[in-house]
């Protein structure tokens, strides 16, 4: 199952652009998030269980041997040389730049760390923070900006308890273009209140304001959540993977040539996950998904 043959994946653009295998390690550098804390909100979004998103991550504590430990696992698996620090948990830009700047600096120290991805919320990249990422863009480092948006939508965002709406993710798009920052946003497909379809559209608003990479996932209801106490009262529908294969068949259709996938399905842990079961078999998602590429692919031949 080669997916490159229909989807410009990100470990695709990272092979040709180093001429080998490169790998994400995640650190925790035990950020906390404003929608947690009452900056912007309490509680958090409804679906978050930030152990759940990245459970294979090593726990918080020094990032440069939470990077050493996490080379060494994936060398081992894959042989990869070059790696990219992926600031991963709660909102990684939520602190003061010079920390920021300790933090950053750290992991780039790091021998075989060429670059930097940095997940956050759209409402915590004030400029300086900007400033900052785009200065290491400048000095060689691939870096990236992972922005959370999962749904462009005012309603939806308002449903999950998002704290921020389609505006200010609008906002940062713009700014972090003007410092020539490379984007990726997230988008889940499956939320409250939302059919399916209605992803294709926060897609395509995504799209048209010209962010380089997307990462999608199908909505994960996991344990400890807001979220998962609704769908115990079954307040919430699940998402079936046909709808959810269908939806990415779309996008993927309809991407315009050199948009990344970042990630094209989560993978749901058994420890986590409640709900869809199919969340955790990653392969057999993607399975769905290359075969209805495939069907499709005189459509994808014309397009390209
Ligand atoms: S913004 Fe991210 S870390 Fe914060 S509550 Fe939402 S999903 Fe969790």
């Amino acid at each position: 199952m080669d997916m490159t043959r229909f989807v410009n994946t990100f470990g695709r653009y990272l092979r040709q652009k180093y001429g080998e295998k490169v790998h994400k390690v995640s650190v925790n550098a035990s950020f906390t998030c404003p929608n947690r804390d009452g900056t912007k909100g309490i509680g958090g979004c409804t679906f978050c269980n930030n152990a759940s998103f990245s459970p294979g991550s090593t726990k918080a504590g020094e990032i440069s041997e939470q990077i050493r430990q996490a080379q060494e696992k994936v060398s081992a698996r894959t042989g990869a040389r070059k790696f990219i620090a992926y600031f991963q948990s709660y909102s990684n830009t939520y602190g003061a730049p010079e920390d920021l700047r300790r933090y950053y600096d750290e992991a780039l120290a790091q021998p075989g760390v060429i670059g930097l991805a940095v997940g956050t919320r759209p409402d915590c990249v004030p400029d300086p923070v900007l400033q900052l990422l785009s200065d290491y863009q400048a000095q060689g480092y691939e870096v990236w900006l992972e922005l959370g948006l999962q749904s462009s939508f005012d309603p939806t965002l308002e449903v999950i308890n998002r704290g921020h709406n389609f505006s200010d993710y609008e906002d940062a798009v713009t700014r972090a273009k003007r410092y020539g920052l490379k984007l990726c946003t997230h988008l889940i497909v499956g939320l409250p209140g939302e059919e399916p379809e209605d992803s294709l559209v926060s897609f395509d608003r995504v799209i048209a304001l010209g962010v380089d990479a997307i990462k999608i996932h199908p909505l994960h209801i996991v344990k400890g959540t807001q979220l998962a106490r609704q769908w115990r009262k079954e307040l919430v529908r699940e998402l079936s993977m046909e709808s959810y294969t269908d939806v990415l068949t779309k996008m993927i259709l309809r991407a315009p040539e050199g948009l990344l996938f970042h990630r094209l399905t989560g993978s749901g842990e058994r420890q986590y996950l409640l709900s869809p079961e199919w969340a955790m078999y990653k392969w057999d998602v993607l399975a769905m998904l290359y075969k209805k590429l495939e069907a499709n692919l005189s459509v994808i031949q014309l397009s390209r």
